[in-house]
C-alpha cells in the first residue's frame, strides 16, 4: 500500500463502504482523469464505465467545462442567492426552461440530489397546505425506489441495504409495489405488456390519494434497485392517477436526466410532464455538487403573496445557485444543445447492447440483460430457469468488481447486477474493451 493510501485509511471514512473491506482492497489513489479514463498515482489506467457514480457525463477534465469553470473562478466564486443573483444561474434556468418537459419553468437550487428531493417534498406539502388541502401530508413511492440518503429521501426509498436499519427513524411513506419486469408477477414482458402492475398504484390511490401530497418516481429506471427498467406507459398511468387525485408527480431525474436513457430526460419517453422534476449528477457534467428542482407556474403561484401571509418557501442551502456549479451546467448545455452528442450516444447504445448481448446472453448465470440508452445491466442468477439469485453472502458481484479493477475497469456492481453506465462520449473501442474484461472476470469468478 502506498503512503497516500495509508494516510487515507488513517483519516477517511469512505461513503457506502465497509471500511474493513479496504484492508484487502486498498483505496485506489486517483491522480488525474481524461475522458473516460482515470489514472492512479502509479500511472495505471481505469475505464470509468460507471461515470463515477453516474455523474460524469462528457468525460473527466472535459476541456470546455474545465475552461468555463476556470474563467468563472476568476470572476465570481460564490454569492448569497437570497436577493442576489448572477448571470450564470439566470442563463442556466432560461436554457433549462426551453428543454425540460412542458410546464417546468421555475427553478430552485440545492447542492446534492437528496436535498433536491427533500426540497421537492417540502414544496409539495406546503402547496397543498396553502391551497386548501391540509390533509395531504403523506408521500407515495415505489418499492425498491432510491431517492437519496438524508432522512426524508431515505423515507421515500425502499432499498433494504440503505433503508432497513433506519426504519425506526424514518417517515411513514405509502409504498406502491412497482414494476418488476424481469420477474413479472403477471407473466408479461416489457415489450408487450399493458403495465397491468399499475393496478397496485390504482389501489393505493383509492385508499390514500386524498391524504397524499406527492408520488415520487425514478422514471423508467430504478437505478440503485439494480438498474430495473420499466416501460413509459407506466409513467403515463401514474400521471393520470396523480391528476385524478390532485397528487403531485415528482420525477427524480437525478440519475436518468441528461441523456442517460437515450433522450435528454426520461419523462420524454412517456410524453407527459411531472409537476416537479429533480436534477443533479449530469447537470454539472459531474464537476460540481449541484441540484435543482424545476416546477410549474401553478405551484410557484401558490407561494406568491405578501410577506405577512407566511406563504414563502423558507428553504435555503448556503451554496444554492453556486456560480461555479452553474458555469459547469452551462458548459454542459453548450456541448449538448445541438443534439450531436445525444445522437451519437443513441447510435452507440445499439452497438453497445448488441456487443453485450453477443458476449453474455448465453452464459448460464446471466438471467437478464436489460438496457436503456447507453446503460446496460446484467443480472446474474444462480439458476436461469427459476431466476433464483445467488446467496448474497457470496458477494458474487463484488468478486467480479475486484477482478475487473485489476484489469483496469471500474464496474462496481449493484449486488449481483453488473452494469455499464459510461460517459456519453465513450468510444466503441472502449466499449469493446470493457465488455471483454467484464466477461472474462465474470467467467473466472463463476467457474
Ligand atoms: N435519486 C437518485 C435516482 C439517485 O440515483 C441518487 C444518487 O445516486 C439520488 C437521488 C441522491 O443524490 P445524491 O447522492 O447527490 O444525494
Amino acid at each position: 500500500m502506498n503512503d497516500l493510501a495509508k494516510k487515507d485509511l488513517k483519516y477517511i471514512w469512505h461513503p457506502c463502504s465497509q471500511m474493513k473491506d479496504y484492508e484487502e482492497l486498498n483505496p485506489i489513489v486517483i491522480d488525474h482523469g481524461e475522458g473516460v479514463y482515470l489514472y492512479d498515482t502509479d500511472g495505471k489506467r481505469y475505464v470509468d464505465v460507471i461515470s463515477s457514480w453516474w455523474c460524469n457525463l462528457l468525460g473527466h477534465c472535459n476541456p470546455h467545462i474545465s475552461s468555463e469553470i476556470k474563467k468563472q473562478a476568476d470572476k465570481l466564486e460564490h454569492v448569497i442567492f437570497a436577493n442576489f443573483t448572477h448571470h450564470q444561474a439566470i442563463k442556466l434556468c432560461e436554457r433549462l426552461s426551453k428543454i425540460l418537459p412542458e410546464g417546468l419553468c421555475k427553478f430552485n437550487f440545492t447542492d446534492n440530489g437528496s436535498s433536491a428531493i427533500e426540497a421537492a417534498m417540502k414544496v409539495s406539502f406546503q402547496y397543498h397546505e396553502q391551497t386548501g388541502n391540509p390533509q395531504k401530508i403523506k408521500f407515495m413511492a415505489l418499492t425498491e425506489a432510491y431517492h437519496g440518503e438524508t432522512i426524508g429521501a431515505l423515507s421515500v426509498g425502499d432499498c433494504d441495504l440503505y433503508t432497513k436499519l433506519y426504519k425506526p427513524i424514518l417517515m411513514d411513506v405509502i409504498k406502491i409495489e412497482g414494476p418488476d419486469c424481469y420477474r413479472c408477477p403477471y407473466g408479461k414482458n416489457r415489450e408487450n405488456c399493458n403495465c397491468e402492475c399499475a393496478e397496485k398504484a390504482v389501489k393505493a390511490f383509492k385508499e390514500h390519494g386524498n391524504e397524499t401530497a406527492a408520488l415520487l418516481v425514478e422514471p423508467l429506471l430504478q437505478g440503485s434497485a439494480g438498474m430495473k427498467i420499466y416501460p413509459p406507459l407506466y409513467l403515463k398511468k401514474l400521471r393520470e392517477l396523480c391528476d385524478e387525485y390532485n397528487v403531485h408527480l415528482i420525477a427524480d431525474e437525478i440519475a436518468t436526466g441528461y441523456g442517460r436513457t437515450g433522450k435528454m430526460f426520461a419523462f420524454e419517453h412517456a410524453g407527459v410532464s411531472p409537476d416537479i422534476m429533480c436534477l443533479s449528477k449530469g447537470l454539472t457534467g459531474g464537476y460540481m455538487p449541484m441540484a435543482i428542482f424545476a416546477t410549474t407556474q401553478k405551484i410557484y403561484d401558490a407561494f406568491y403573496d405578501d410577506y405577512g401571509t407566511g406563504k414563502a418557501f423558507m428553504h435555503s442551502h448556503t451554496y444554492s445557485g453556486n456560480p461555479l456549479a452553474c458555469s459547469c451546467a452551462n458548459a454542459v448545455l453548450d456541448l449538448m444543445e445541438d443534439g450531436k452528442i445525444l445522437k451519437r450516444a443513441q447510435e452507440n447504445a445499439i452497438y453497445f447492447n448488441n456487443l453485450i448481448n453477443k458476449k453474455f446472453a448465453s452464459h448460464p448465470n446471466v438471467g437478464e440483460i436489460r438496457h436503456i440508452g447507453l446503460i446496460n445491466a446484467i443480472e446474474l442468477v444462480k439458476d436461469k430457469n427459476t431466476k433464483e439469485p445467488f446467496d448474497s453472502k457470496l458477494r458474487t458481484g463484488y468478486q467480479i468488481y475486484k477482478k475487473a479493477l485489476q484489469e483496469g475497469v471500474i464496474l462496481r456492481p449493484l449486488g449481483d447486477v453488473i452494469y455499464f453506465n459510461p460517459p456519453l462520449i465513450i468510444e466503441r473501442e472502449d466499449m469493446d474493451f470493457v465488455t471483454d474484461i467484464a466477461f472474462e472476470c465474470l467467467k473466472e469468478v463463476l467457474s
